[in-house]
């Protein structure tokens, strides 16, 4: 069946035709790519046709689609039941690699989502601080809880306004919203509402909006301030955990957090995030303590295998190659006329652009000219985000031979792209 019959279909049964936003293609334009199998860097359409997949399902996949060890390791899982609603000694082990890699981490709960785990740790911080206000940074994207969907409001150091229908104002209300890069800004919040904040959040790599990365001072000041006026830090890893350093952007700028929302890659393909941090602050999660937080299938054994499996194979020395291979890729990606590629730890930027720090500052015609990108690039067989705000995530499974291919897309396209700019 051809992915447009597809899709045609699933505008019947799917806002959208999909199951989240941004696989619609509404930003870069055409029909979405029915996936049908993935192996290492590859996948293939329900066309048959092969790509080289430069998204990996946002990140989790860091071992690549379909690592046998991962897949091994499910199988066995499965074989001895989906999910038992109890503890079993998977939750054990995967916590205890988590510990081991993290560690800042002094107790965790497992939950299913990124946003489930961000959720948590704002309830968590504001019932430890029994205070309500929180703030966060434009262009960190935090899961899709209500707190989380607000943008600055007008003037400096305001409460928010909400940007999803649906999200009360009240709610807005009490989300500070800063801009990255911004340390006036940020002073000033501080200044003014400091004492009033339960929890300031950020993910301390921001790559939800590009890879806007921020000066380590940037991260020191907020940790300083955060210190000073009893705020709980959030660093939101859903994407840098694990990925950027064995501990995350914690490990890599050296600042621990109070509590840390992680997701992705501790579930290896399969729905996992968690929470964790600090003792005395996870002291208050029920049942220990009065912050209501629950989950049907929270630490389910089938995604606690995927999980440790994926993280077992984290050793420094896969870091270190990934490191060196997102360099090449970022060159690679730079070959093409105008674009630069900010990188780190296997996270690209393409971008018609340079030096972006904050959201404000993205040009939209670099936006545009990606979106021709896109398109000319899927047509030589590589797919990467369909949003160019969005990151290209990198894999071991990313070797010399797509590579290789790659650079040869790059090539045909970069004429095409030319022509059309
Ligand atoms: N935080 C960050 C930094 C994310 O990138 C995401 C997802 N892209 C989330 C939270 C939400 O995670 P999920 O989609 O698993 O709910």
């Amino acid at each position: 069946m051809s992915n447009e019959s597809l899709f045609q279909e699933a505008l019947s049964h799917f806002p959208g035709g999909v199951s989240s936003p941004v696989r619609a293609f509404k930003a870069v334009g055409g029909t979405p790519k029915f996936f049908a199998r993935a192996f290492g860097a590859w996948f293939v359409d329900e066309e048959e046709k092969q790509f080289l997949d430069l998204c990996m399902s946002w990140g989790p996949l860091i071992l690549g689609h379909a690592h046998p060890d991962v897949l091994a390791a499910v199988q066995e899982a499965v074989q001895e039941g989906l999910t038992f609603g109890a503890p079993s000694r998977r939750e054990l082990a995967l916590a205890r690699r988590i510990k081991l890699m993290a560690p800042f981490v002094e107790k965790l709960r497992f939950v299913s989502s990124g946003t489930e785990a961000v959720m948590s740790a704002l309830r968590v911080a504001r019932g430890f601080t029994k205070r309500d206000r929180v703030l966060k940074f434009a262009g960190c994207y935090h899961g899709h809880a209500d707190a989380m969907l607000v943008k600055a409001g007008s003037g400096l150091a305001t409460f928010g306004v909400p940007t999803s229908a649906g999200v009360p104002k009240a709610y807005a209300d009490l989300t500070l919203v800063v801009n990255l890069d911004d340390f006036d800004g940020l002073e000033a919040a501080f200044a003014k509402h400091g004492s009033e904040l339960a929890a300031a959040i950020i993910e301390p790599v921001p790559a939800n909006n590009g890879l806007l990365l921020q000066e380590p001072a940037f991260l020191q000041r907020l940790r300083d301030l955060c210190t000073q006026h009893g705020t709980v830090l959030i660093f939101d890893e859903v994407i840098s955990g694990f990925r950027v350093a064995p501990g995350g952007a914690a490990e890599l700028y050296n600042l621990a957090p109070d509590l840390v929302a992680f997701g992705k890659i501790i579930g290896g393909g399969m729905p996992v995030g968690a929470f964790g941090g600090r003792a005395d602050i996870m002291r208050v999660v029920s049942p220990d303590g009065p912050v209501y937080q629950a989950g049907t299938l929270s630490g389910n054994p089938v995604a606690m295998a995927a999980g440790l499996a994926t993280l077992e194979r984290l050793t420094p020395e896969v870091y270190k190659r990934l490191e060196q291979c997102s360099r090449r890729w970022a060159q690679a990606f730079e070959a093409i006329p105008g674009l630069r590629a900010p990188h780190l730890g296997s996270l690209i930027w393409p971008l018609f652009q340079s030096g972006v720090r904050r959201a404000d500052r993205v040009k939209p015609g670099a936006i545009t000219q990606f979106n021709h990108l896109h398109k000319l690039l899927l047509d030589e067989g590589v797919y990467l985000p369909p949003s160019g705000y969005e990151v290209a995530f990198i894999s071991i499974a990313h070797g010399e031979e797509e590579l290789w291919h790659f650079e040869r897309a790059v090539e045909k396209v970069s004429a095409g792209l030319a022509a059309m700019v």
